[in-house]
Protein backbone atom coordinates (compact mmCIF):
# COMPACT_ATOMS: atom_id res chain seq x y z
CA UNK A 1 0.00 0.00 0.00
CA UNK A 2 1.28 3.38 -0.89
CA UNK A 3 2.83 5.65 2.14
CA UNK A 4 0.57 9.19 2.99
CA UNK A 5 2.27 12.10 3.35
CA UNK A 6 3.34 12.80 6.78
CA UNK A 7 0.51 14.89 7.28
CA UNK A 8 -2.09 12.19 6.69
CA UNK A 9 -0.55 10.05 9.09
CA UNK A 10 -0.67 12.70 12.31
CA UNK A 11 -3.65 13.48 13.79
CA UNK A 12 -4.64 16.92 12.49
CA UNK A 13 -6.96 19.40 14.00
CA UNK A 14 -8.08 18.46 17.15
CA UNK A 15 -11.41 19.53 18.58
CA UNK A 16 -13.78 16.93 20.33
CA UNK A 17 -17.50 17.13 19.80
CA UNK A 18 -19.22 15.36 23.08
CA UNK A 19 -22.90 16.31 23.52
CA UNK A 20 -23.23 18.79 26.68
CA UNK A 21 -25.14 21.37 28.13
CA UNK A 22 -22.95 23.89 27.67
CA UNK A 23 -20.87 23.96 24.70
CA UNK A 24 -17.83 26.62 25.15
CA UNK A 25 -15.35 25.08 23.15
CA UNK A 26 -15.46 26.64 19.28
CA UNK A 27 -16.50 30.08 19.21
CA UNK A 28 -19.62 29.12 17.73
CA UNK A 29 -22.17 32.10 18.38
CA UNK A 30 -24.59 30.97 21.09
CA UNK A 31 -27.66 32.67 19.57
CA UNK A 32 -29.66 31.66 16.38
CA UNK A 33 -30.04 33.75 13.24
CA UNK A 34 -33.12 35.78 13.55
CA UNK A 35 -36.20 33.95 12.44
CA UNK A 36 -37.39 36.01 9.77
CA UNK A 37 -33.87 35.38 8.53
CA UNK A 38 -35.00 31.77 9.27
CA UNK A 39 -38.03 32.06 7.19
CA UNK A 40 -36.82 33.35 4.26
CA UNK A 41 -33.87 31.38 4.15
CA UNK A 42 -36.30 27.94 4.09
CA UNK A 43 -38.71 29.51 1.28
CA UNK A 44 -35.62 30.55 -0.78
CA UNK A 45 -34.18 27.37 -0.52
CA UNK A 46 -37.54 25.23 -1.53
CA UNK A 47 -37.39 27.58 -4.76
CA UNK A 48 -33.94 26.29 -5.27
CA UNK A 49 -33.06 24.01 -8.78
CA UNK A 50 -30.92 21.72 -6.82
CA UNK A 51 -30.53 19.51 -9.87
CA UNK A 52 -28.46 22.30 -11.60
CA UNK A 53 -24.86 23.78 -10.18
CA UNK A 54 -24.47 26.24 -8.12
CA UNK A 55 -23.52 29.79 -9.28
CA UNK A 56 -19.83 28.89 -9.66
CA UNK A 57 -18.68 32.49 -9.21
CA UNK A 58 -21.17 33.60 -6.54
CA UNK A 59 -21.83 36.67 -8.35
CA UNK A 60 -24.92 38.12 -6.04
CA UNK A 61 -23.14 36.86 -2.84
CA UNK A 62 -19.89 38.78 -4.05
CA UNK A 63 -21.70 41.89 -5.30
CA UNK A 64 -23.71 42.29 -1.89
CA UNK A 65 -20.58 41.70 0.39
CA UNK A 66 -18.79 44.00 -2.02
CA UNK A 67 -21.57 46.76 -1.26
CA UNK A 68 -21.28 45.46 2.80
CA UNK A 69 -17.10 45.96 2.69
CA UNK A 70 -17.51 49.13 -0.40
CA UNK A 71 -15.19 47.59 -2.54
CA UNK A 72 -15.66 46.09 -6.02
CA UNK A 73 -16.71 42.39 -6.76
CA UNK A 74 -13.79 41.59 -8.01
CA UNK A 75 -11.72 42.13 -4.90
CA UNK A 76 -13.61 39.75 -2.66
CA UNK A 77 -13.80 35.26 -3.47
CA UNK A 78 -15.93 33.00 -1.10
CA UNK A 79 -15.67 29.52 -0.41
CA UNK A 80 -16.68 27.11 1.96
CA UNK A 81 -15.89 28.39 5.42
CA UNK A 82 -12.49 30.51 6.37
CA UNK A 83 -10.91 27.66 6.50
CA UNK A 84 -11.28 27.17 2.60
CA UNK A 85 -10.40 30.34 2.11
CA UNK A 86 -7.03 29.85 3.18
CA UNK A 87 -6.33 26.55 1.77
CA UNK A 88 -6.65 28.24 -1.40
CA UNK A 89 -4.88 31.01 -0.26
CA UNK A 90 -1.74 28.56 0.58
CA UNK A 91 -2.67 26.42 -3.18
CA UNK A 92 -2.29 29.57 -4.81
CA UNK A 93 0.97 30.73 -2.94
CA UNK A 94 2.37 28.12 -0.99
CA UNK A 95 3.77 24.55 -1.69
CA UNK A 96 7.39 23.14 -1.57
CA UNK A 97 9.27 26.19 -2.60
CA UNK A 98 7.64 28.08 -0.21
CA UNK A 99 8.08 29.29 3.44
CA UNK A 100 5.05 30.59 5.72
CA UNK A 101 5.76 32.02 9.36
CA UNK A 102 3.49 31.01 11.88
CA UNK A 103 3.69 33.46 14.74
CA UNK A 104 2.68 30.72 18.13
CA UNK A 105 0.46 30.95 20.22
CA UNK A 106 -2.07 31.33 17.06
CA UNK A 107 -4.86 29.03 15.20
CA UNK A 108 -3.73 26.30 13.98
CA UNK A 109 -5.25 25.39 11.32
CA UNK A 110 -2.66 28.40 9.52
CA UNK A 111 -0.03 25.39 10.83
CA UNK A 112 -1.92 22.45 9.13
CA UNK A 113 -3.00 24.29 5.89
CA UNK A 114 0.51 25.16 5.03
CA UNK A 115 1.58 21.59 6.06
CA UNK A 116 -1.22 20.28 3.78
CA UNK A 117 -0.03 22.17 0.46
CA UNK A 118 3.25 21.52 1.32
CA UNK A 119 4.58 25.00 2.51
CA UNK A 120 7.43 24.68 5.03
CA UNK A 121 6.40 26.33 8.19
CA UNK A 122 8.89 28.65 9.96
CA UNK A 123 7.47 28.53 13.46
CA UNK A 124 7.87 31.56 15.81
CA UNK A 125 7.06 33.03 18.45
CA UNK A 126 5.08 36.03 19.66
CA UNK A 127 5.78 38.55 22.40
CA UNK A 128 4.94 38.70 25.89
CA UNK A 129 1.90 40.26 24.83
CA UNK A 130 0.61 37.79 22.39
CA UNK A 131 1.64 40.19 19.70
CA UNK A 132 4.04 40.27 16.75
CA UNK A 133 6.38 43.16 15.82
CA UNK A 134 7.27 45.02 12.53
CA UNK A 135 10.77 44.84 13.50
CA UNK A 136 10.81 41.52 14.65
CA UNK A 137 8.80 40.25 11.48
CA UNK A 138 11.54 41.86 9.16
CA UNK A 139 14.56 40.18 11.05
CA UNK A 140 13.02 36.94 11.08
CA UNK A 141 12.79 37.34 7.75
CA UNK A 142 15.79 38.32 6.89
CA UNK A 143 17.32 35.16 8.50
CA UNK A 144 14.56 32.46 7.48
CA UNK A 145 13.39 34.47 4.20
CA UNK A 146 9.57 33.19 4.52
CA UNK A 147 7.32 34.05 1.57
CA UNK A 148 3.80 34.17 3.61
CA UNK A 149 2.94 35.63 6.88
CA UNK A 150 -0.12 34.39 8.97
CA UNK A 151 -1.30 36.81 10.91
CA UNK A 152 -5.03 36.63 13.36
CA UNK A 153 -6.36 39.86 14.15
CA UNK A 154 -7.92 39.28 17.25
CA UNK A 155 -5.92 36.25 17.42
CA UNK A 156 -6.88 32.72 18.32
CA UNK A 157 -7.13 31.54 20.73
CA UNK A 158 -5.10 34.70 22.84
CA UNK A 159 -8.13 37.46 22.18
CA UNK A 160 -5.82 40.02 21.43
CA UNK A 161 -5.77 41.88 18.17
CA UNK A 162 -2.76 43.01 16.86
CA UNK A 163 -1.39 47.15 16.67
CA UNK A 164 -2.41 48.94 13.75
CA UNK A 165 0.96 50.69 13.18
CA UNK A 166 2.85 47.50 13.47
CA UNK A 167 0.50 45.49 10.91
CA UNK A 168 0.75 48.37 8.20
CA UNK A 169 4.64 48.71 8.65
CA UNK A 170 5.17 44.73 8.11
CA UNK A 171 2.87 45.13 4.56
CA UNK A 172 4.85 47.92 3.83
CA UNK A 173 8.19 46.55 4.43
CA UNK A 174 7.66 42.83 3.99
CA UNK A 175 6.89 41.79 0.30
CA UNK A 176 5.53 38.62 0.92
CA UNK A 177 1.72 37.69 1.21
CA UNK A 178 0.31 38.82 4.42
CA UNK A 179 -2.53 37.17 5.65
CA UNK A 180 -4.60 38.83 8.37
CA UNK A 181 -7.67 36.70 9.47
CA UNK A 182 -10.11 38.66 10.99
CA UNK A 183 -12.71 35.55 12.02
CA UNK A 184 -13.71 37.45 15.01
CA UNK A 185 -13.13 41.15 13.81
CA UNK A 186 -16.64 42.66 14.46
CA UNK A 187 -16.20 41.66 18.63
CA UNK A 188 -13.24 44.19 18.59
CA UNK A 189 -12.63 47.43 17.50
CA UNK A 190 -11.10 47.62 14.29
CA UNK A 191 -10.22 46.13 11.21
CA UNK A 192 -7.66 45.94 8.94
CA UNK A 193 -9.75 45.70 5.93
CA UNK A 194 -8.53 49.21 4.68
CA UNK A 195 -5.32 47.90 4.06
CA UNK A 196 -6.32 46.38 0.76
CA UNK A 197 -6.12 50.00 -0.64
CA UNK A 198 -2.98 50.73 0.40
CA UNK A 199 -1.21 47.24 -0.42
CA UNK A 200 -1.31 44.98 -2.85
CA UNK A 201 0.13 41.65 -0.74
CA UNK A 202 -2.67 41.48 1.76
CA UNK A 203 -5.82 39.24 2.25
CA UNK A 204 -8.65 39.56 4.78
CA UNK A 205 -10.26 36.73 5.74
CA UNK A 206 -13.55 36.93 6.94
CA UNK A 207 -16.50 34.47 7.94
CA UNK A 208 -19.84 33.85 8.64
CA UNK A 209 -19.33 31.26 11.40
CA UNK A 210 -19.21 33.57 14.15
CA UNK A 211 -20.93 37.03 14.13
CA UNK A 212 -23.47 35.87 11.86
CA UNK A 213 -24.22 33.24 13.94
CA UNK A 214 -24.22 30.46 10.62
CA UNK A 215 -21.40 28.01 11.37
CA UNK A 216 -23.19 25.43 9.70
CA UNK A 217 -23.75 27.46 7.27
CA UNK A 218 -20.24 27.05 6.20
CA UNK A 219 -19.37 30.65 3.92
CA UNK A 220 -15.76 32.32 3.86
CA UNK A 221 -14.50 34.88 1.82
CA UNK A 222 -11.38 36.94 1.22
CA UNK A 223 -11.07 41.18 0.75
CA UNK A 224 -7.98 41.74 -1.36
CA UNK A 225 -7.17 43.01 -4.58
CA UNK A 226 -7.88 41.64 -7.72
CA UNK A 227 -4.54 39.94 -8.90
CA UNK A 228 -4.78 37.93 -5.38
CA UNK A 229 -8.44 36.78 -6.21
CA UNK A 230 -7.63 35.91 -9.83
CA UNK A 231 -5.45 33.46 -8.72
CA UNK A 232 -7.82 32.05 -6.11
CA UNK A 233 -10.11 31.11 -8.79
CA UNK A 234 -7.63 29.57 -10.69
CA UNK A 235 -7.43 27.24 -7.87
CA UNK A 236 -10.77 26.85 -6.57
CA UNK A 237 -12.47 23.43 -7.35
CA UNK A 238 -15.62 24.15 -9.41
CA UNK A 239 -18.97 24.85 -7.28
CA UNK A 240 -17.58 25.33 -4.44
CA UNK A 241 -19.62 27.08 -1.99
CA UNK A 242 -23.04 25.68 -2.29
CA UNK A 243 -26.33 27.32 -3.59
CA UNK A 244 -27.78 26.50 -0.08
CA UNK A 245 -24.81 28.63 0.95
CA UNK A 246 -25.06 31.48 -1.26
CA UNK A 247 -28.94 31.86 -0.74
CA UNK A 248 -28.12 31.90 3.14
CA UNK A 249 -25.00 34.65 2.90
CA UNK A 250 -27.02 36.50 0.26
CA UNK A 251 -30.00 37.07 3.09
CA UNK A 252 -27.63 36.79 6.43
CA UNK A 253 -26.23 40.35 4.80
CA UNK A 254 -29.99 42.30 5.16
CA UNK A 255 -29.75 41.60 9.08
CA UNK A 256 -26.70 43.58 9.91
CA UNK A 257 -28.38 45.49 12.70
CA UNK A 258 -29.64 41.92 14.23
CA UNK A 259 -25.55 40.84 13.74
CA UNK A 260 -24.76 43.89 15.45
CA UNK A 261 -27.13 43.28 18.78
CA UNK A 262 -25.98 39.89 18.95
CA UNK A 263 -22.39 41.33 18.75
CA UNK A 264 -23.10 43.87 21.47
CA UNK A 265 -24.06 41.02 23.43
CA UNK A 266 -21.72 39.01 23.81
CA UNK A 267 -19.43 42.31 24.34
CA UNK A 268 -21.15 42.98 27.34
CA UNK A 269 -21.43 39.18 28.40
CA UNK A 270 -17.81 38.81 27.74
CA UNK A 271 -16.54 42.16 30.56
CA UNK A 272 -19.28 40.76 32.74
CA UNK A 273 -17.44 37.15 33.01
CA UNK A 274 -13.90 38.37 32.75
CA UNK A 275 -14.78 40.73 35.23
CA UNK A 276 -16.28 37.70 37.67
CA UNK A 277 -13.13 35.96 36.68
CA UNK A 278 -10.84 39.09 37.89
CA UNK A 279 -11.99 38.68 41.23
CA UNK A 280 -10.75 35.03 41.73
CA UNK A 281 -7.47 34.23 43.14
CA UNK A 282 -6.95 30.65 41.74
CA UNK A 283 -6.80 31.70 38.36
CA UNK A 284 -5.56 34.16 35.87
CA UNK A 285 -7.29 35.79 32.99
CA UNK A 286 -6.36 37.57 29.83
CA UNK A 287 -8.40 40.53 28.57
CA UNK A 288 -10.14 39.79 25.39
CA UNK A 289 -11.66 41.97 21.98
CA UNK A 290 -12.86 38.09 20.43
CA UNK A 291 -15.77 35.89 21.91
CA UNK A 292 -13.52 34.21 23.84
CA UNK A 293 -11.37 34.56 26.82
CA UNK A 294 -8.24 32.58 27.75
CA UNK A 295 -7.66 31.83 31.37
CA UNK A 296 -4.73 30.01 33.46
CA UNK A 297 -5.87 28.64 36.82
CA UNK A 298 -3.28 28.09 39.48
CA UNK A 299 -4.18 26.00 41.96
CA UNK A 300 -5.47 23.41 39.38
CA UNK A 301 -4.21 21.31 36.04
CA UNK A 302 -5.68 22.75 33.09
CA UNK A 303 -6.04 19.43 32.03
CA UNK A 304 -8.06 18.61 35.23
CA UNK A 305 -10.10 21.59 35.70
CA UNK A 306 -11.22 20.83 31.61
CA UNK A 307 -11.96 17.24 33.09
CA UNK A 308 -14.25 18.74 36.08
CA UNK A 309 -15.79 21.00 33.84
CA UNK A 310 -17.01 18.16 31.82
CA UNK A 311 -18.55 16.36 34.37
CA UNK A 312 -20.96 19.70 34.96
CA UNK A 313 -21.73 19.07 31.38
CA UNK A 314 -19.29 22.49 30.29
CA UNK A 315 -17.44 21.72 27.48
CA UNK A 316 -14.38 24.13 26.93
CA UNK A 317 -11.58 24.47 25.33
CA UNK A 318 -7.78 22.84 26.13
CA UNK A 319 -4.97 25.02 24.96
CA UNK A 320 -2.21 23.70 27.70
CA UNK A 321 -0.05 21.93 24.75
CA UNK A 322 -0.17 25.65 22.53
CA UNK A 323 3.32 27.15 22.25
CA UNK A 324 3.54 29.70 25.63
CA UNK A 325 -0.08 28.54 26.58
CA UNK A 326 1.00 25.96 29.67
CA UNK A 327 -2.20 25.16 31.99
CA UNK A 328 -4.33 27.56 29.71
CA UNK A 329 -8.34 26.93 29.02
CA UNK A 330 -10.05 28.61 26.24
CA UNK A 331 -13.69 29.55 27.41
CA UNK A 332 -16.17 30.71 24.25
CA UNK A 333 -18.75 33.61 25.47
CA UNK A 334 -22.07 32.08 25.96
CA UNK A 335 -25.44 33.53 26.41
CA UNK A 336 -26.01 34.64 29.98
CA UNK A 337 -27.53 31.28 31.25
CA UNK A 338 -24.74 29.43 29.73
CA UNK A 339 -21.84 31.50 31.40
CA UNK A 340 -23.51 31.76 34.42
CA UNK A 341 -23.67 27.74 34.56
CA UNK A 342 -19.90 27.62 33.67
CA UNK A 343 -18.88 30.56 36.25
CA UNK A 344 -21.36 28.49 39.14
CA UNK A 345 -19.15 24.99 37.83
CA UNK A 346 -15.81 26.58 38.18
CA UNK A 347 -16.59 27.96 41.59
CA UNK A 348 -17.69 24.20 42.92
CA UNK A 349 -14.51 23.08 41.39
CA UNK A 350 -12.04 25.50 42.32
CA UNK A 351 -13.54 25.92 45.87
N1 LIG B 1 -9.86 31.53 11.45
C1 LIG B 1 -9.89 31.51 12.77
C2 LIG B 1 -8.95 32.38 13.52
C3 LIG B 1 -10.77 30.65 13.44
O1 LIG B 1 -10.74 30.60 14.77
C4 LIG B 1 -11.64 29.83 12.69
C5 LIG B 1 -12.63 28.88 13.34
N2 LIG B 1 -12.32 28.33 14.50
C6 LIG B 1 -11.56 29.89 11.32
C7 LIG B 1 -10.68 30.76 10.71
C8 LIG B 1 -12.37 28.99 10.44
O2 LIG B 1 -13.70 29.33 10.43
P1 LIG B 1 -14.71 28.78 9.33
O3 LIG B 1 -14.01 27.78 8.47
O4 LIG B 1 -15.84 28.22 10.12
O5 LIG B 1 -15.11 30.01 8.54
Amino acid sequence: MLEPKPIAKALGYQSIQVPVAVRLNTNESPYAPPESWQKRFTAEVTNLELNRYPDRDCTSLRAKLADYHQVNPENIWCANGSNEVLLLLLSAYGGASRKAAFYEPSYLMHFYISKITDTQVISLERNSSFKVSADQVLTEQEKNKFDILFLCSPNNPTGNTEDKDQVTAICRRFNGLVIIDEAYVEFSSFSFESLIHEFDNVAIIRTFSKTWAMAGLRLGYVIANKEIINHLKAVTLPYNVSSVTQVGGLLALDYENEMKQRVNLIIQERQRVINTLKELSSLYVWDSEANFYLIKPTTIVASELHEKLLEHSVLVRDVSSYKNLENCLRVTVGTRAENDRFLDALNKILK
